[in-house]
């Protein structure tokens, strides 16, 4: 079956059909030994909302007895859940595929997938159908539900399955996730965004903004902390235009006050768009002390020129209203941010501007790019003379300044004590547990592994521009 990718579908907002639709995940129970004896390899690219992806597609492929494998030379299912957001993020998930293809030449049973965002790329799948021929299933983001029923076609039919719808999406509850920690956990708020910042691709391969119902999110929430998690993240392209969809007066502000309602010890969102970001929020944020007081809030240029060739909505005077209102209201807050440099034309002046915002709000860290250029987005038209070897030069000089910052915001823990939800062992040091402090500051500890899953007063010990050390003192 080969149901394509179309950009001109994803463009499409009908504003008739803005009523979402919810429909009710049922777990086929006829595949549930599909995978008996198998094992599936997941490699995920991107943003949360994809990691969180992965988790239901794990739980899916559970349920149909297939076991997870963390080395991929024995899998016997494959899967890239990809990210489209830049370009690099395109050849790594093409570079990955080489390795792939070797490995069903030597074992041509093995089944490879391709998922996610670039799955949603009519550019992508054409590419795949020409190039790439050996992939066995191509599936987008509106129908991970969907997967049981592709794997069952290609096992039991050796047919090759391309399923991508192009639509405003729906909303799929209980489907199941297989969460990669057992403390803290995405909970998806919203799908989609209808922003259309000019460089953006997520319109185009999420659909159109759509809210959960509250009843499901705080349904989810309070599942989740009877099963002891401590923290979760709650999740959205846009997460402040939460509920702007629905004809009822019940917004983002309303929703974070009744999930800090639960008494679940963490909350926290990602991603916030300056544009919707209220002064209700802010009481909300400043009122419950399980909210935690760390905002990341992309400003992507400090230049209003480029704001408004980036779409954004707001100028640079109105993004620093709101940053001084969070840095007033909420005692201790951090706040993040993503920049992008090199937007088309972006004059040297333009760049400096950025510069003068960074040192302005000393960011506690910033993730920053290069414009990367995205088929069929209104900013991959623009016309753009300045070379990739300047953009490099500029990328460089702000990573000095953020760095910078970085560390001086770190700095002003060292000898403090905070609290830190411990997560586990550190990837680097498996003498050291790791966990994150309220603020969002990733603390490598020395203490005792009894600890792993609590929240406990940390001394922070010593501090480096990407985190901190510390030890347990209660
Ligand atoms: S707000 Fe802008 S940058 Fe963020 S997902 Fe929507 S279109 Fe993309």
């Amino acid at each position: 079956m080969i149901q394509m990718p179309s950009l001109k579908e994803a463009r499409l907002r009908k504003q008739k059909d803005v009523m979402v639709q919810t429909k009710q995940y049922i777990q086929d129970k006829s595949l549930s030994q599909l995978g008996k004896g198998k094992t599936y390899f997941i490699k995920t690219y991107g943003c949360q909302m994809n990691e969180h992806d992965s988790e239901n597609i794990k739980a899916l492929l559970e349920e149909m007895s297939f076991q997870e494998t963390t080395d991929m030379e024995k899998a016997d299912f494959i899967l890239l859940n990809t990210c489209a957001i830049r370009e690099n993020a395109h050849n790594k998930v093409f570079g990955f595929l080489g390795r792939v293809k070797n490995m069903k030449e030597k074992n041509p049973h093995v089944i490879a997938g391709i998922c996610g965002c670039m799955a949603q790329e009519e550019v992508v799948v054409e590419e795949i159908l020409q190039k790439y021929k050996w992939v066995d299933i191509v599936f987008g983001t509106h129908n991970i539900h969907h997967l049981p029923k592709l794997l069952h076609q290609i096992i039991t039919q050796q047919e090759k399955e391309i399923e991508v719808y192009s639509k405003e999406g729906d909303i799929i509850e209980n489907i199941p996730a297989k969460r990669d920690s057992k403390y803290k956990a995405w909970v998806n708020i919203m799908y989609g965004c209808d922003k259309f910042c000019t460089y953006c691709i997520v319109p185009y391969t999420r659909g159109k903004q759509r809210s959960r119902k509250k009843e499901d999110i705080l349904k989810e929430v309070k599942q989740l902390i009877k099963e002891g998690y401590k923290e979760v993240t709650l999740l959205g392209q846009n997460v402040n235009a939460y509920g702007k969809d629905f004809n009822q007066n019940y917004k983002m502000e309303n929703l974070l006050e009744d999930v800090a309602l639960t008494g679940i010890d963490r909350i926290r969102f990602v991603t916030s768009h300056p544009w919707d970001f209220t002064d209700e929020m802010i009481h909300v944020i400043q009122k419950y002390q399980n909210i935690m007081p760390y905002i990341h809030l992309p400003i992507q240029s400090g230049s209003n020129t480029v704001l408004k060739r980036m779409g954004r909505r707001y100028t640079k005077e109105q993004y620093l209203t709101l940053f001084y209102k969070l840095k007033k209201n909420i005692p201790n807050c951090s706040i993040t941010t993503d920049i992008i440099v090199g937007f088309p034309n972006e004059t040297e002046e333009e760049f400096k501007e950025t510069l003068d915002i960074v040192k302005e709000c000393q960011f506690d860290s910033a993730f920053t790019f290069i414009f990367s250029k995205r088929e069929g987005t209104p900013a991959a038209r623009m016309e753009d003379s300045i070379s990739i070897e300047e953009k490099n030069r500029r990328l460089q000089e702000l990573n000095q300044l953020v760095n910078y910052y970085a560390k001086a915001a770190n700095e002003k823990y060292l000898h403090k004590i905070v609290p830190v939800l411990i997560e586990g062992y550190s990837d680097k040091d498996k003498n050291k547990l790791v966990g994150y402090t309220d603020t969002m500051k990733l603390v490598n500890i020395k203490g005792d592994p009894s600890a792993i899953g609590n929240i406990v007063k940390v001394e922070i010990t010593d501090v480096k521009t990407w985190s901190l050390d510390g030890k347990i003192v209660s």
